[in-house]
């Protein structure tokens, strides 16, 4: 996730480029960048930071041009620093490249090239795209491209300028975004419209693998064979704010949807034949461990407690689950033999900080999950995995939650693998795995109904979840989400612990919710779904075909998928219905009263 801008006109590029980035700060980035052809020489700007701090690195430069290309960069690759920032130029500075996504064989490719002499200036994947570039490049850039575009695994909105072509930028893209604009004085790329709109409202959109060529006057289309196509120009109808919700009405439903992408980002790479890949912590010999403490707070505690289950499923090594300012406080029986995961979006939470430090002086391996690059965290611990979420803007956390769900998975997995067991469980679980984005994108074809189902809780002020194993885990976050966006006071209970208390809570119409997703107990789930039925509660079911009771108010038939997968599934309808339910209460879904985003505090 990042910020593109490109542009070719007849006036001075590096306004629209600015102003586009600034439009796109929305998304997220730690560095910004611009190359500017002038007088067919290219100027690159580029530095770690802010787009003041780029700013004011431009305010000591005369950048006069008409044709240019601008970048804010979210580091997935190489942490935040002015030789990763991009644009990336080749060595003899006449081409410059800046690029969205992540290329998964960047090593082979870099490899590759270093034989061929190349030097390399930054740690990013990207910067083998300008040096393939250059190595192909025999007169035509488009033909170069073509070559270049067949050695790219991953994702990528890309775009080229070259003295070669001095009045056109190139651009394509795969499974990143990237949209061009026309306007009567120029033609323009952009990461996301909301960058085109002081611009223009004209614009075309752009398939995978499409390739554009941005001219002052027209841009040129043509298919990956370098054949000419047709675009159909579209008039835009947004305002600049809708256009960053992406016509979503909040970027807590945007963000809910992005899942089926960030998802399949966080897998990328990390898989190859029946294996999971996680170079990050190749180091590590998993055989001295002889427990394990998984410590967050909040959404990541809840990917953790659903983390912590299959890690001792599948490597039998113990793990205790602990919310971080309790773990700090609790004299935890830490030492070299520990392995101790931290889990944080922002990787700057405030108490998995201190509890990772602590575990640190103990002398634990660390390991941290994180969806910031460079956070704090993800600079303390001793390895780091990261989420490939994207910015999340939304203060209730949704697709962090389910990357973090992923990666937990994936480690449960590859220490498993380490240690030589269950690895007979991989080849189905594998299979599923790259399933989920395509199941994850099934589910939220449900919308409409959860919609429904939000409005059992329209006059409630209470709300009861429960679930057995993993998915008690899941009932936890979906109880956490309910009341974070919609204030309606709700409480997760493992369903057998139902008749030890809780239960005495329920009367006529109280709504229920209640996840069976894991076939060897859903039998008693459902067993505990009848007793409350029978003192009154509206039920809402989440289960699998087969295990359908006729008194429920609602069911929802899952998908068919691995069981250890099912959280992932199950996450999606409880989003939205914490989601509706709080359109219906009239709440502010971004900003919830009372949270903060990242709590850098104790
Ligand atoms: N993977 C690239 C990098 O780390 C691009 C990141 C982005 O999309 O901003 O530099």
């Amino acid at each position: 996730m990042c910020g593109i801008t490109a542009i070719s006109t007849k006036k001075e590029a590096l306004p629209f480029l600015l102003q586009g980035l600034e439009k796109l700060e929305y998304r997220g980035y730690d560095s910004a960048g611009v190359t500017i052809l002038s007088q067919n020489q290219l100027k690159t700007i580029k530095t770690k930071g802010r787009l003041k701090d780029l700013k004011e690195a431009l305010s000591h430069q005369v950048l006069k041009g008409q044709v240019g290309i601008g970048h804010t960069r979210w580091a997935t690759h190489g942490i935040p620093s002015n030789l990763n920032s991009h644009p990336h130029t080749n060595e003899d500075e006449t081409i410059s490249i800046v690029h969205n996504g992540i290329i998964e064989n960047y090593r082979e490719l870099k490899n590759f090239l270093l034989e061929k002499g190349y030097h390399f200036h930054s740690e990013t994947d990207s910067e083998v795209v300008v040096h393939l570039l250059d190595y192909y490049y025999k007169g035509d850039i488009l033909k170069a491209l073509q070559i270049v575009l067949t050695k790219l695994v991953g994702s990528y909105a890309l775009c080229v300028v070259t003295t070669n072509h001095p009045d056109e930028v190139v651009i394509t893209k795969k499974d990143s975004p990237i949209v061009i604009g026309k306007s009567d004085s120029g033609t323009y790329g952009a990461s996301d419209i909301p960058a085109l709109l002081e611009y223009t409202k004209e614009v075309y959109f752009l398939n995978d693998h499409d390739i554009a060529v941005l001219h002052p006057d027209h841009v040129d289309f043509y298919d990956c064979d370098l054949k000419p196509i047709e675009k159909e120009l579209v008039n835009i109808p947004y305002d600049h704010e809708a256009a960053q919700k992406d016509g979503y009405d909040t970027f807590m439903l945007k963000e809910i949807h992005e899942q089926p992408h960030v998802i399949k980002e966080t897998l990328r790479g990390r898989i190859s034949q029946d294996q999971v890949v996680l170079d990050e912590l190749a180091e590590i010999d998993f055989s001295p461990f002889n427990k394990a403490y998984f410590v967050a707070c909040g959404t990541a505690y809840h990917a953790c407690l659903s983390g912590a289950n299959i890690f001792e499923r599948m490597t039998k090594i113990p793990v205790i689950c602990q919310v971080a300012s309790e773990f700090r406080y609790n004299d935890p029986a830490i030492d070299e033999h520990t392995l101790c995961l931290f889990v944080s979006q922002s990787g700057e939470t405030a108490d998995t900080l201190a509890a990772l430090r602590l575990a640190k002086k103990q002398q634990a391996t660390t390991i941290a999950v994180a969806n910031v690059l460079g956070s704090t965290i993800s600079r303390e611990a001793d390895y780091t995995i990261y989420t490939c979420a994207g910015p999340e803007i939304a203060v209730a956390s949704t697709k962090a939650y389910t990357t973090q769900l992923v990666v937990l998975m994936l480690l449960g997995m590859y220490a498993a693998q380490r240690l030589d067991k269950k690895v007979d469980l991989y080849h189905d679980l594998i299979q599923n795995l790259m399933k989920l984005p395509e199941l994850v994108e099934n589910v939220l074809q449900d919308e409409p109904l959860f919609a429904i189902y939000a409005e059992y809780l329209k006059e409630a002020h209470d709300a009861y979840f429960i679930g057995r194993s993993l998915d008690y885990a899941s009932v936890l976050e979906g109880a956490l989400k309910l009341k974070e966006v919609s204030y309606v006071h709700a409480d997760a209970y493992i369903a057998g612990e139902l008749k030890h208390g809780p239960i005495a809570l329920i009367e006529k119409g109280s709504v229920l919710f209640a996840v069976a997703s894991q076939p060897h107990i859903a039998a008693k789930t459902i067993s505990n779904i009848q007793e409350t039925i029978a003192r009154g509660a509206n039920v809402i079911l989440f289960t699998l075909k087969g295990m359908e009771i006729n008194n429920a108010a609602e069911t929802y038939i899952l998908p068919d998928i691995h069981p250890l997968l099912q959280s992932i599934i199950v996450a999606i309808p409880l989003q939205l219905i914490a989601y509706y339910t709080a359109c219906l209460k009239g709440c502010d879904v971004d900003k919830p009263r009372n949270l903060a985003k990242s709590v850098t505090v104790e």
